[in-house]
Parts: C-alpha cells; sequence; structure tokens
C-alpha cells in the first residue's frame, strides 16, 4: 500500500513538472558547466533521455522550501532581504535578448551595522558531505559551479560593490555556513564570454565539441543527453 502511494505521489509531482513550461534561455546557473554541448543542449531544449525522477523533484521543492526558511531567519535577525517584486515575481535579470537569464535568492538592502549593502542573496542547503566541504574548503573550491553563479548574478544585477553573501543549509544537522563572496570581474567575463561563445554556436547550428569522446567518459555516462550526443539525435 505504502508503495501504491509513493507511486501516486510521485506521479502526480511528475505531471505537474511536465505542465511547466520549458526553459528557453541559457541558465546563468549553469555557465560553469564542464561540458559546453550539454550547455548547448539545454539551451536548445533537447529532449533529456530520462526525466526527473519524483524523488528529484520532491529533493527540489525541499530544498526551495528551505531556502525560504533560511531567509525567514535572516530576516528575524534584522536583515531587510527583497526576493520578490511587486507583481510576486522572483527578482531575474535576463540579458542578451533574454537568451541568458537566471532568478536570484534575493537582494540584502539593510540590515545590522558592519555590512555593506546592497547585497546579493544567494542560498544553498546541502547534505553533510557536501556541507562539510565547503566549509573546510570555501566557495571557489568546494563548489566552483555555485562561485560562477554566484559572480555572474553580481554582474547581472549590478551589485557588485558590496560582497554577495552565501549562506548554506546543511540539510542533515541544520548547521549554517556563512561566506561573503567579493566581486571578481575577470571570472564573470570569462563565463559571459563563455555564454556568448555557446549562443552564437547554437544559433549557427554548430555543435560544440563534446567533453569527451568516449560514451564511457564518467561524465557522459551521466548526462542527460547521452543518447542525443552519441546517438546522432541531434
Ligand atoms: S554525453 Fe558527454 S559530451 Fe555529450 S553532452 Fe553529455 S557530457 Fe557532453
Amino acid at each position: 500500500m505504502e508503495n501504491k502511494l509513493a507511486v501516486m505521489l510521485d506521479s502526480a509531482i511528475a505531471q505537474e513538472h511536465r505542465q511547466k513550461p520549458k526553459r528557453s534561455y541559457l541558465g546563468a546557473s549553469r555557465l560553469e558547466e564542464n561540458c559546453a554541448r550539454k550547455l548547448q543542449y539545454e539551451f536548445m531544449g533537447a529532449e533529456a533521455d530520462h526525466p526527473f525522477t519524483g524523488k528529484q523533484l520532491r529533493t527540489f521543492a525541499m530544498g526551495h522550501h528551505l531556502e525560504s526558511l533560511v531567509i525567514s531567519w535572516m530576516k528575524d535577525a534584522g536583515f531587510d532581504i527583497r526576493t520578490h517584486n511587486k507583481d510576486g515575481q522572483q527578482y531575474s535579470f535576463s540579458v542578451a535578448n533574454d537568451r541568458i537569464a537566471g532568478h536570484i535568492d534575493g537582494v540584502i538592502v539593510a540590515g545590522p551595522d558592519g555590512f555593506l549593502y546592497p547585497s546579493l542573496f544567494e542560498c544553498k542547503t546541502l547534505n553533510n558531505k557536501s556541507w562539510k566541504d565547503l566549509e573546510k574548503h570555501g566557495l571557489a573550491v568546494s563548489k566552483p559551479g555555485y562561485y560562477v553563479q554566484i559572480q555572474l548574478y553580481m554582474a547581472y544585477m549590478q551589485l557588485t560593490e558590496a560582497p554577495a553573501l552565501l549562506v548554506a543549509l546543511n540539510k542533515d544537522t541544520s548547521e549554517l555556513y556563512f561566506e561573503w563572496v567579493a566581486f571578481d570581474g575577470a571570472v564573470a567575463q570569462k563565463y559571459s564570454d563563455r555564454a556568448v561563445q555557446i549562443l552564437q554556436a547554437s544559433e549557427a547550428s554548430e555543435l560544440l565539441p563534446r567533453l569527451s569522446q568516449d560514451p564511457n567518459y564518467f561524465e557522459c555516462k551521466w548526462c542527460p543527453y547521452h543518447k542525443t550526443c552519441f546517438g546522432g539525435g541531434l
């Protein structure tokens, strides 16, 4: 019976996900991805080999709810964080004729003395292993994808004067990690240029080189576009 219920819930969750409009832009949060061709597939809306499972979708949804909880704690501590505009839409940006876009977690516009405002705010929820690694090595080393995401968001939101605040919640222990992230213009420029390269190649219907020519390479084995890439789909 329990299994039947799980199947029913997952089926409803998957159905809801299928009804969401497909992304039609290159996500600025994804630009540190190792494989440029994979980013092209994402931008071009290629069909993934396997849809997200109910469990994966539930994990994403839990992450969003936990991020809201962290924001409410920050507000309780006196930080004025703005997350949505007057129409109730999450703050976002788009550039290059809306072909590069991203949604930010928030902007801290005011708060306790001793910090600089306005400041980009980003929240991540991590399992214990991943959180411990972040705590040990710091954002740039432990989570380069998130580091690049924050650099691009700071650049595109023009929030470069004050460092961004990253808060990471350990989902297993409830510990919190805080890091102020200074703007690095060279990193933002490098990945902005990469985005332009991906857009230009996609518009010219040119596929950028594969990360590996070996379909059994570990990153390819787990890639959602494996069949498309090695099966000659696009
Ligand atoms: S299968 Fe490998 S080379 Fe092809 S898109 Fe995925 S990661 Fe890139």
